[in-house]
């Protein structure tokens, strides 16, 4: 209900820069508290950079960002960093730009002394953190190095801890590590923000695992939301023809009957030069006349957001 309305983002939300970063182009977004939001789409839809921007790791160039009622957008200097430390990120590869001389307690607690906290009260801390990941003590004066894949994201977890965030922006946590180790990991994730009240949006590619954590799912293409629905009813009845599609993409579960069925059919054009009218017609097996014209815009159908012009409120496409 309301009450655990969380709006962090408040839209409609733009960055365009040349080079790297692609658009997010008018994404509105609230995320609640407590729960996991997940944001999937192919690569170079946008997802990572709307992760960054949500926490102000990048600067928008339009709209704005609240957390609690208060706005981002505009904060700088001392207000930004003590913002950002109530915001979180979890990598793909999690000791990517960490220390590698530093020990496994010194990494999950430099949050902590770049706050200033004293180095006794790092130490305990550490051990509390280690703890709530799986690792015990004799982890602690280790180096990242020496540690699995598996347990190295867990250490990047137990950093991400550190300062109790307000919401941990997740970007590809498992999809670097060995399948056997993505569904403890994710458990993991799950089991901490039970304990803690946290809230994640889980950014991935990787619509099985987005299964297994989110509770709500918003779908991206080319710089925008074009589906938003609760988890269950997203998968039960994908709504917009990209949603099916990638959906209709994704590998069976059951390993016995594994294999890849084709992506959605057709080049990912550029989200920095979106094709006109709806953006996804070029790839879109129900395009029409009207498609190639007329954008269409996030709207409630039903109970869910759809961004098709043939969505109705059964969740079916119609009108063609
Ligand atoms: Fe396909 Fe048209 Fe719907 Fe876009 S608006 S998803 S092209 S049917
Ligand atoms: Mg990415």
């Amino acid at each position: 209900g309301l009450q655990r309305h969380f709006p962090v983002l408040g839209g409609p939300l733009g960055i365009t820069r040349v080079g790297a970063v692609r658009a997010v182009d008018g994404v509105d977004l609230t995320v609640m508290r407590g729960e996991t939001l997940g944001l999937v789409g192919e690569s170079g839809c946008g997802k990572s950079t709307l992760g960054r921007l949500l926490i102000r790791l990048l600067d928008p160039t339009a709209g704005s960002i609240h957390l609690e009622g208060r706005d981002l957008s505009s904060a700088a200097g001392a207000e930004l960093r003590a913002l950002r430390r109530r915001f979180q990120m979890i990598f793909q590869d999690p000791f990517g730009s960490l220390n590698p001389r530093m020990t496994v307690d010194e990494l999950v607690t430099e949050p902590l002394r770049l706050a200033g906290a004293p180095r006794a009260q790092r130490r305990a801390r550490a051990l509390e953190l280690l703890a709530m990941v799986g690792l015990s003590a004799e982890h602690a004066r280790r180096y990242a190095h020496q540690f699995s894949g598996g347990q190295r994201q867990r250490i990047g977890i137990a950093r991400a801890l550190a300062l109790e965030p307000a919401l941990i922006v997740c970007d590809e946590p498992v999809s670097a590590l060995d399948v056997s180790i993505q569904a403890q990991v994710v458990n993991l994730l799950r089991d901490i923000q039970r304990d803690h009240g946290l809230t994640y949006l889980f950014v991935s590619h990787d619509l099985r695992v987005v299964r297994h954590i989110a509770d709500r799912v918003a779908v991206m293409y080319l710089g925008r939301i074009v589906e938003l629905a609760d988890k269950r009813s997203l998968y039960a009845a994908p709504a917009h023809p990209y949603t099916r599609a990638l959906l209709a993409a994704a590998p069976v579960l059951d390993p016995g009957r594994e294999r890849r069925k084709s992506p959605p059919r057709g080049e990912i054009p550029s989200a920095m030069h979106p094709p006109p009218g709806c953006a996804f017609h070029p790839r879109c097996p129900m395009a029409a006349a009207r498609c190639r014209e007329e954008r269409p815009l996030l709207r409630a159908v039903g109970a869910r957001m759809v961004a098709c012009h043939f969505a109705d409120a059964d969740g079916q496409l119609s009108g063609q």
